[in-house]
């Protein structure tokens, strides 16, 4: 393992996608930008597209941009969001919050599993899908139960406990496909044959996963699936999310949340509700245009760059990170919370240090190192192929194993910021 700058460099001579940084806004090019999985960079042509959203689109043909490509935003940047994911165009729409999505496929998933009592999930699922499940077990009348299975170490998920699990009361099993922190990468296809032969439905929360590594829900058999778009898909902060109901289940499958845009004819302002046909019936309401608007020149960043590509770029960073972390950090009381296997893994790196807050604000404020602090004791390392460099990578490593040796963190004794 060489831990010199030259060979960081010559790392990024050989890579195949370092141009694509220059689509990205680097407004400071010392600071080390490691939260991509949090929210991603500003891509280049977003900022054109933004200003002719509101100049042109709404300042000047006002209510005739619905007609010139608003109403059917959200199917056709789902159609291409459907690329990344292995999903067909009609699978997939964007809509709402990743939350709101979840609510929405959960009550629907549950109500076609009539009698099935349980929901199986793991407790390093993100938090939020555990709140919203909570909930909609308490608003369908206390019948569900949540089963949150333990992870061995809080590291990989409990593949084989969960399997154990899934039985014929289980009518929905839910996970992060990447975990949010650990990086563990779940096998879909494993777990979704699995729930299938124990007549469950799937539900995959892809936030981390979308645009870091390659999903194949059609491949897998997977039924639902819903996913963010500002973290690797760069939509924006609080960009629309996305949601995915697999073709032969549309039509079965009911938004408990039936508003009109999900109506099979909405300007016919008729009083009773009639599902759209097809995927359109997951939407609600009207949808935030400009923000919508803005994930699709992002979307087709990663596109172009390929989803095989970026996740073998990936790969050689988290390894290249991995390296690092063992030769320069792991000394100074750093350690790998992250799976060793990088074909287990996503695209962030989570390492642990018992002043990992300390060391977190001192990054952010004394370093121009930007990772995310995740309680109890993990600085996530968010590593986005299509701007990440080697370089980054290297000094970010340098500048943590600083912030130990010069005991920077003792200066961040106060409590953590409202946002990490
Ligand atoms: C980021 C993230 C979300 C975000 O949900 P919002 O509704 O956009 O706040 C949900 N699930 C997972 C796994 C995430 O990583």
């Amino acid at each position: 393992m060489r831990t010199d700058i030259d060979y960081a460099h010559g790392l990024d001579a050989a890579d195949p996608l370092a141009h694509f940084r220059d689509r990205f806004v680097i407004a400071d090019p010392d600071l080390i930008y490691l939260d991509g999985n949090s929210l991603g960079r500003l891509p280049r042509v977003s900022i054109e597209l933004a200003a002719d959203l509101v100049q042109r689109q709404w300042g000047e043909r006002l209510i005739r941009g619905w007609n010139e490509g608003w109403w059917t935003a959200c199917q056709r940047i789902g159609a291409k969001i459907a690329q990344l994911i292995g999903a067909q165009p009609d699978e997939v729409i964007v809509a709402d919050s990743t939350s709101v999505n979840l609510f929405k496929l959960a009550v629907a998933a549950l109500r076609a599993r009539p009698g099935r009592r349980t929901i199986v999930s793991d407790d390093l699922n993100f938090p939020s899908d555990l709140y919203i499940l909570q909930g909609i077990a308490e608003l369908l009348g206390g019948q569900h139960r949540i089963d949150v299975i333990a992870s061995p170490d809080g590291i990989h998920g409990p593949e084989e406990a969960l399997r154990a699990r899934l039985d014929g009361d289980t009518a929905l099993l839910t996970l992060s496909h990447v975990v949010f922190k650990s990086g563990y990468l779940y096998d879909m296809a494993g777990l979704t044959a699995a729930a299938h032969a124990a007549g469950a439905l799937t539900l995959w929360d892809l936030s981390h996963s979308v645009g870091s590594v390659p999903v194949d829900l059609n491949g897998s058999g997977a039924d639902l699936a819903i996913g963010c778009t500002y973290k690797y898909l760069n939509g924006g902060p609080g960009a629309p999310a996305f949601l995915y109901v697999r073709r032969d289940l549309q039509e079965q499958l009911l938004n408990p949340i039936s508003g009109w845009w999900g109506q099979a004819r909405p300007f016919d302002f008729g009083l009773g509700y009639r599902p759209a046909e097809g995927i359109r019936r997951f939407l609600t309401g009207t949808q935030p245009m400009l923000s919508t608007a803005l994930i699709e020149p992002a979307v087709d960043l990663l596109l172009e760059a390929g989803m095989d590509a970026l996740r073998a770029k990936s790969q050689r960073q988290t390894e290249y990170l991995v390296g690092l972390w063992e030769a320069l950090l792991a000394p100074l009381g750093y350690t790998l919370n992250s799976p060793r296997d990088p074909a287990r893994r996503g695209s962030h790196i989570s390492l642990g240090h018992a002043e990992a807050l300390g060391i977190d604000l001192a990054l952010i404020e004394d370093r121009l190192v930007l990772p995310d602090y995740r309680a109890p004791d993990n600085i996530r390392l968010g590593v986005t192929p299509l701007y990440t460099s080697f370089v980054d990578i290297h000094e970010a490593t340098r500048r943590m194993a600083e912030v130990v040796e010069q005991r920077l963190f003792a200066r961040y004794t106060t409590a953590a910021p409202e946002v990490t």
